[in-house]
């Protein structure tokens, strides 16, 4: 079923008239490096783009794993965002900044990979995606660094998490 706000969603970002010019090629799918290593069936941009240009949010989130072995949401998070095909879309269609949007709405809904969450909770903890740990502070000073790093000034990270609203996705 079609779901017009989610398909307004992804339109008012990239232009619908960009979205039209697809025409199901699978040069994209072709180039992948995903879809070349598991397979079209398992993770397929071109589908991914039809599904967003119609609007059809229930074909792309929530999906179980296409396989054993493979966790579930791999339709979109198989991305790895490598960009080949934005390279190889004869129509220049913006295909990963499309991804993008689609993951922002995965995130919201909680169907992101989990290690995505944990990283987020611990820049939100600490302004770093690693906090500094004592093993990190030996292996620093026998590279003749200071082992103490400058402090982070968190009320940049609160100003950011809270623009972005991943403040609000985390809770
Ligand atoms: S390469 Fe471009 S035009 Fe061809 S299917 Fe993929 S997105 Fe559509
Ligand atoms: S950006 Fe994603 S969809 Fe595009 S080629 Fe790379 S892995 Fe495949």
């Amino acid at each position: 079923m079609q779901d017009v706000v989610f398909r307004r969603k992804v339109l008012d970002v990239v232009a619908a008239t960009q979205l039209r010019m697809c025409v199901q090629c699978s040069r994209c799918v072709d180039n992948c490096p995903v879809a070349i290593e598991v397979g079209d069936d398992k993770y397929n941009p071109r589908k991914l783009i039809m599904e967003s240009f119609l609007g059809m949010k229930s074909f792309i989130f929530g999906q179980p794993a296409p396989a054993e072995g493979f966790p579930e949401n791999f339709n979109l998070w198989g991305c790895t965002v490598c960009d080949k095909c934005d390279e190889q879309c004869p129509n220049n269609i913006p295909l990963t900044e499309v991804f993008y949007i689609l993951k922002n709405i995965s995130t919201e809904l909680g169907q992101a990979p989990e290690f995505y969450y944990t990283q987020a909770k611990t820049i939100a903890e600490n302004g770093k995606a690693i906090p500094i740990m004592d093993a990190i502070k030996r292996r620093r000073s026998s590279m003749g660094l200071a082992e103490e790093l400058p402090a982070v000034n968190m009320n940049e990270i609160n100003t950011i998490l809270e623009a972005t609203e991943l403040k609000k996705v985390l809770k």
